[in-house]
């Protein structure tokens, strides 16, 4: 069922077998799985997730390169509903542990919100995380591009940089080390800092090593039109000529509602064991947010796994159905 703030009172009484926050990839799996489980789960998005930017899916088997992740997302939606879950848009502001069962505050409306509380047995955290782009004046000029040609992920996309003129946007210094897995794909690579990061000269002669040429002038913008960019126009009006781009500027991960709780993480990331459990024997962590690759065939996976994990703890401490006669 579609929960929203109209029906928020119905499902608030109700013991979850699990809730699932983030319906991106790997939440979505999860929901599907379970209920098919005949477990019941809620799956709360607040939208705007990494998998609703992602403009297409070009590496997983089964779907043509074109797909675009909202279709994804809504197909997975659709499917999850037909099969039971509950789904709100809303998001996650807290989760308490309280012995046998969490507590989940959520924010339902950006305004005039509401914040209905949920519980389960378990949750699965499916947040995942959320690239960070370069910050210029005009953010629009930013997203027209960031996930067409001006790429977040090497993985997904580096075969779509193979052999061209490619931008690489850091925020650290330690980024620009992408550039020497980049070339990988294309040697053909100019490092932007946008002005914000110091350079040392091991890092500079490095890069002049291998002919790739640092470019420390802030960006005024990106240059294109229909979401190709082309190129960069710096501060000063000069122009760098682009093919593609790809930008290794870190993330945020969505992980604030978790804070109470003790978990184990290696960097900002999750630590899970084979089946996504973490550290909590009822908290699961699902794709981007835990550790390893960050593919939506591997977060698919993942709440595959939680799923069964949750699903065996639950029937193993439930009696046997009897065929009564
Ligand atoms: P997500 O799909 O990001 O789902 C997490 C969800 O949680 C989001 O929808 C978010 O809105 C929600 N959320 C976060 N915090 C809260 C909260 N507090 N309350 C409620 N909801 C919350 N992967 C590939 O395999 N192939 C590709 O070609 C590819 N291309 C990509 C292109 C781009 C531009 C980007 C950004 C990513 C791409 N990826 C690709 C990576 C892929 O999108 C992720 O690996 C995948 O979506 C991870 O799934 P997930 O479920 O962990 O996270
Ligand atoms: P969020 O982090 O989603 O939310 C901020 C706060 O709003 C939350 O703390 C919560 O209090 C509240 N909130 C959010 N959702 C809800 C909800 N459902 N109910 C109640 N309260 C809620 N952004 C664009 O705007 N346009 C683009 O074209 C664009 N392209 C992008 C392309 C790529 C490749 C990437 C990686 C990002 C892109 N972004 C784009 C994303 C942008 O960077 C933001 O992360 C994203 O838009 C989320 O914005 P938000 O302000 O809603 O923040
Ligand atoms: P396969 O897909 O079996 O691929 C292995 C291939 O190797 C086979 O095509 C085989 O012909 C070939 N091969 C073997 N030996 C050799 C050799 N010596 N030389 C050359 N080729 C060889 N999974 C789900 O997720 N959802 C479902 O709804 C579902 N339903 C199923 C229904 C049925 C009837 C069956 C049989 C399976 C179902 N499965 C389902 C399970 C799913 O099919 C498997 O988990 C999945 O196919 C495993 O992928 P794989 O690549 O490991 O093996």
């Amino acid at each position: 069922m579609k929960l929203s703030r109209k029906n928020l009172a119905e499902r608030q009484e109700h013991l979850y077998d699990a809730i699932i926050v983030g319906g991106g990839a790997g939440g979505l799996s999860a929901a599907i799985y379970l209920q098919r489980y005949g477990l019941s789960c809620l799956v709360i998005e607040k939208g705007k997730g990494r998998s609703f930017w992602m403009q297409d899916l070009r590496n997983y088997l089964g779907l043509p390169p074109t797909t675009p992740g909202r279709d994804l997302i809504q197909q997975g939606q659709n499917h999850a509903l037909e099969l039971g879950a509950d789904h709100l848009r809303g998001f996650v502001e807290e989760v308490t542990d309280e012995g046998d069962t969490f507590t989940v505050k959520v924010k339902v409306g950006k305004q005039n919100s509401e914040y209905p509380i949920f519980r389960s047995k378990y949750i699965v955290a499916a947040s995942g995380i959320i690239d960070t782009l370069p910050q210029l004046e005009d953010m629009q000029n930013v997203f027209d591009y960031a996930g067409y040609n001006l790429h977040v992920c090497m993985i997904c996309d580096g075969y779509e940089m193979m052999d061209r003129l490619c931008g690489l946007f850091v925020g650290t210094e330690g980024a620009i080390n992408t550039a020497f897995v980049l070339n990988w794909f294309t040697p053909y690579i100019t490092v932007f800092t946008n002005g914000k990061v110091e350079v040392g000269a091991e890092m500079r002669q490095k890069l002049q090593d291998h002919g790739y040429p640092l470019v420390e002038t802030p960006i005024r913008r990106f240059l294109g039109e229909n979401h190709e960019m082309n190129g960069v126009e710096l501060i000063d009006g000069s122009t760098v000529k682009l093919e593609t781009g790809l930008v290794a500027m870190g993330s945020h991960y969505h992980n604030e509602y978790l804070k109470g709780i003790e978990l184990e993480r290696s960097g900002q990331n999750i630590v899970t064991d084979s089946m996504c459990r973490s550290s909590h024997p009822r908290i699961f962590a699902v794709g981007d947010l835990k550790e390893g690759i960050n593919q939506v065939s591997i977060a698919v996976a993942d709440g595959t796994l939680a799923a069964t994990a949750i699903w065996r703890d639950i029937r193993r401490a439930s009696p046997p159905r009897r065929w009564e006669q």
